[in-house]
């Protein structure tokens, strides 16, 4: 039966191509239940967007996208062994074997009728395969439409269109289910990006990258990728993937290949592991590049923004951690309004991870000076 439902699925199509359209919002829902999370867990969450939670997954199994999963997986999916023990030792049955073997017996001993009672809280569904077949298809609509997207933010920041860009990326994440620094959205909503932002971003495109042994096009490449990672507030991790993909896999930096050898820069994960698979160790180099430029432009929009509203007494270097930044720790810490042209650039080297904040002396010390 099933193969002939797929051969005429193959003939006319996924069923429900034409009858079920869903919107991406279902179709994440869709997938959240597929993944094998239960319905009471998703309500908080999932209602507030896609309505009523119970009308969807209705329509999701009369539809065919879905389908209860047995009793024995309920019981599963919300006992542990030493609650199923406790269960079976409460009707009088001695427990033994594997979890399987708890719930068979579980099952055996509670009855038909209690058993579902037992488990009528647990909504838990799996994908058929038309409903895997929708999910595919949104994937690979989503990917599509993303690369797209980042092609066309890509070229307007190779032009210097930063305007455009922002435009480009802020109208992709307007369209997400979830968007970027939100814990529930809606599909449509806006999105803004912070300003400081868009001018790390701008920083990013203007920057020459002359450490780097490419070309002025691939340059204005390196930073119209690493520009955009700012603007889709992509992990260090990502920027440095795109820096690999435009070096197509031989990311080199003269300057980098010493810090990433030595403990100047302090950075656990650079330290060289030769039990390290070979695609993280290739991410190494240019994951530090990507890390210390990005780090490199939000300092720089800092310090700006610090220099405008000029709080306190001047500007302050602040150390990321203890042992962080050797470079920083053995100097000057405070810097006055009138010596700020003496305020050195962060980062100071590879690894380096401090910032700047407002010079704001202990307000005790102060009136502690008061009285000396
Ligand atoms: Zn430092």
């Amino acid at each position: 039966m099933r193969s002939a439902v797929s051969f005429l699925r193959r003939l006319f199509g996924p069923r429900g191509e034409s009858s079920t359209s869903l919107s991406d919002a279902e179709c994440e829902f869709l997938a959240r239940l597929g993944r094998g999370d239960t319905l009471g867990s998703l309500q908080g969450v999932w209602s507030p967007i896609v309505g009523s939670l119970e009308r969807k997954v209705d329509r999701f199994l009369e539809d065919g996208l879905l389908e209860d999963v047995s009793i024995s997986e309920r019981l599963c999916c919300v006992y542990g062994v030493a609650e199923l023990k406790e269960l079976l030792k409460e009707k009088g049955v001695k427990p033994k074997g594997k979890k399987s073997d708890l719930i068979d017996a579980l099952i055996v001993a509670l009855g038909a009728e209690n058993i579902s009672e037992l488990v009528k809280h647990v909504q838990l569904y799996r994908l058929t395969e038309p409903g895997q077949e929708q999910l595919d298809a949104f994937e690979k609509r989503k990917t599509i439409e993303r690369a797209r997207m980042e092609e066309l933010a890509l070229l307007s920041l190779v032009k210097g269109d930063m305007k455009r860009a922002a435009e480009i990326v802020s109208q992709h994440e307007a369209g997400k289910v979830f968007q970027r620094g939100m814990s529930t959205g809606a599909a449509g909503g806006g999105f803004r990006f912070f300003e400081a932002d868009l001018q790390a971003a701008l920083f990013l495109v203007k920057y020459e990258y002359e450490d780097l042994p490419l070309s002025p096009d691939r340059r204005r490449r390196v930073g119209a990728a690493l520009a955009l990672s700012k603007l889709l507030g992509e992990s260090t991790f990502d920027a440095g993937r795109r820096l690999l993909e435009l070096a197509e896999g031989e990311f080199r930096c003269p300057s980098l290949s010493g810090p990433l050898m030595d403990s100047r820069c302090r950075v656990e994960s650079y330290e060289i592991d030769p039990d390290m698979p070979q695609e993280i160790a290739e991410l190494q180099a240019p994951e530090l590049y990507a890390r210390t430029r990005l780090f490199e432009a939000n300092s720089y929009c800092q310090l700006r923004e610090l220099k405008t509203d000029r709080t306190g007494r001047g500007v302050s270097i602040l150390p990321h951690d203890e042992q962080a930044c050797t470079i920083c720790l053995g100097g000057r810490l405070d810097y006055s309004w009138s010596e700020i042209g003496k305020l050195p650039r962060l980062p100071r080297d590879w690894g380096c991870g401090c910032s700047y904040l407002a010079w704001i002396p202990d307000i005790d010390a102060e009136i502690r000076g008061l009285f000396d």
